[in-house]
């Protein structure tokens, strides 16, 4: 069975991505960020051709997502812990915890759990355990003590702040490797680094900051299948609430994507195909959109690549680079070139 909407994922482009960001981490080793299924990709594709290329720190949110890895034999790191229903698989040794609060210290280490990681809270007010529980992690057999910088993607004086947190408490920790730095992070220059860098956005195409645009290049682009070409008579309308009417006689093709898909309705009468030559008309349905296909040859079965070039996307939807990759839904064939 063929579904009539399929992701085309470009392996060589996302390779490409990590060994740029690994260049741009100096010294420090590269890893990668692969959580909500690989930021939408497919967790298990990603993983394989990232490790063929050499990355070894892989970083996913939950204990399924691991799961989910486990067959690959990956160093995995869980970055949100530990909670007491977790233990039996994460004391089965597929994947690190990265323990994130003083309950899940005392609940790993009570277990005699081995090698962890731990996160340290420096300004985001997030996860992470505070800098004055340093005290808690003695004992611990610590792989990577981390920090999340908040504002990395913005020039915020609150990035100098986490460093400085950072830097600080790395001097009085006795974890194997020190890391603060996620894809925009890596563009706040070398002291960020530190030993490992955790990208995950920039890998799939995102540009967190202007400083990546030459460095980084798309590995995404939704393509869908024209169900129907149809004439609209000048004067009608197009799609729910009829919030297009068109000006002339004009050919429009209806594609098998919605927002269903995580092709958001922000890009109702925003996106378009085909590099901007067939722009979306009307309103972004859950399972179909309405192109103007007007003067080209375009036939029902024939297939439309969408432009999903994710900074412009992320403009013209509304929605963040983030949400443009991880809304990508189940119902697309996934397929790497
Ligand atoms: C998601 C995440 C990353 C990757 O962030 P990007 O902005 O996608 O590069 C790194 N570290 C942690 C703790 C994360 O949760």
């Amino acid at each position: 069975m063929t579904a009539p909407l399929r992701l085309r994922l470009d392996g060589q482009a996302l390779t490409d991505n990590w060994r740029a960001l690994a260049r741009m981490s100096g010294p420090a080793a590269c890893g990668a960020a692969i959580k909500a299924d690989g930021y939408g990709l497919g967790a298990v594709g990603v993983a394989i051709r990232l490790a063929d290329a050499g990355c070894r720190d892989f970083f996913v949110a939950t204990w399924a997502e691991a799961a989910a890895l486990a067959p690959l034999n990956l160093p995995v790191s869980v970055l949100h812990g530990v909670r007491a229903e977790d233990m039996d698989v994460a004391l089965s040794g597929i994947a690190r915890p990265v323990l994130n609060s003083a309950v899940q210290v005392a609940r790993w280490k009570a277990a005699g759990g081995g090698a962890c990681d731990v996160m340290i809270d420096t300004g985001m007010n997030r996860l992470g355990l505070s800098v004055d529980e340093l005290a808690l992690l003695e004992e611990l057999q610590i792989e990577t003590l981390m920090s999340h910088l908040a504002c990395a993607d913005e020039d915020h004086a609150l990035n100098q702040r986490q460093l400085a947190a950072f830097a600080g408490l790395a001097r009085r920790s006795s974890a194997r490797r020190l890391s603060l730095a996620n894809s925009a992070g890596i563009g706040l220059g070398a002291d960020y680094a530190f030993d490992l860098t955790r990208p995950g956005l920039a890998l799939y195409g995102g540009i967190p900051r202007a400083a990546f645009a030459g460095a980084i290049t798309q590995v995404v682009t939704p393509q869908a299948q024209v169900l129907q070409r149809r004439r609209v008579a000048a004067g009608a309308t197009v799609g729910y609430n009829a919030t297009w009417t068109a000006p002339r006689d004009t050919d429009v093709a209806i594609l098998n994507l919605g927002y269903a898909d995580g092709y958001w309705r922000g890009f109702s009468d925003a996106g378009s195909g085909e590099g901007g030559r067939f722009p979306v008309i009307g309103r972004v349905s859950m399972d179909l959109v309405a192109l103007d296909v007007s003067g080209r040859a375009l036939s029902e079965g024939d297939w439309v690549a969408l432009d999903y070039a994710l900074p412009d996307a992320a403009r013209k939807s509304g929605m963040s680079q983030y949400e443009l990759l991880t809304g990508l839904g189940s119902r697309f064939d996934r397929y790497w070139i």
